[in-house]
């Protein structure tokens, strides 16, 4: 069926998000076409700030309105500890557990020789770097237990515990093959609780 060049237009932008298949993005425009103006200007304008107003935190890349995000500037959290997740997403339930004190590195992705992503490609060097901090005696490795989860994770041990710091694995509470985000409280805060030395 030939739609007129804005609604196709509306419909292709839908299809970019995650999920969503031609069907349900015409769906979804039909649906704001039938919505009023002031709600559509509304959801337009909250989608252009989003991108516009969040940044990634300079420390931890997290994302955030301020540089460094509010869990950086924060003095009374505890710096010896970093936990490293692979999104902001993560970050976001561990905050919601509000059992965690220590500070964040978000790498943004796992490794995964099948889709060419390597270590450089996500943020690991930078966490290398942090790390030379003398400040940081533990890491907490949080990838998400899949095979790129814990690929990333068997990388950064190796590279880390030569140095003689402390390097954790979050226990196998959370689902295997499942996404950190998804995980409830309870059974993130068990997760976290039985991290195992590597
Ligand atoms: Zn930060």
């Amino acid at each position: 069926m030939q739609y007129p060049q804005p609604v196709t237009k509306l419909i292709e932008g839908f299809m970019k998000l995650p999920g969503i298949g031609p069907k349900t993005a015409a769906r979804l425009a039909f649906y704001v076409l039938d919505m009023n103006e002031d709600d559509v200007l509304d959801f337009a304008k909250a989608l252009v700030n989003a991108k516009r107003e969040l940044t990634y935190c300079s420390v931890c890349h997290h994302i955030t309105d301020t540089d460094p995000c509010r869990i950086c500037d924060d003095q009374s959290r505890d710096r010896s500890i970093i936990c490293v997740v692979q999104d902001a997403k993560d970050v976001i339930a561990m905050e919601k557990m509000r059992e965690y004190t220590g500070m964040y590195h978000v790498l943004h992705g796992a490794i995964s020789p099948v889709d060419g992503i390597g270590p450089e490609d996500i943020f690991i060097p930078d966490l290398l770097k942090r790390l030379q901090d003398e400040t940081v005696q533990e890491l907490i490795i949080a990838t998400n237990p899949n095979i790129e989860g814990e690929a990333t994770a068997m990388y950064i041990s190796r590279l880390v515990k030569p140095t003689g710091m402390k390097v954790t694995r979050i226990a196998h509470g959370l689902p295997v093959g499942g996404d950190l985000e998804y995980a409830d409280e309870m059974t993130l805060s068990r997760a976290i609780e039985g991290r195992r030395e590597l």
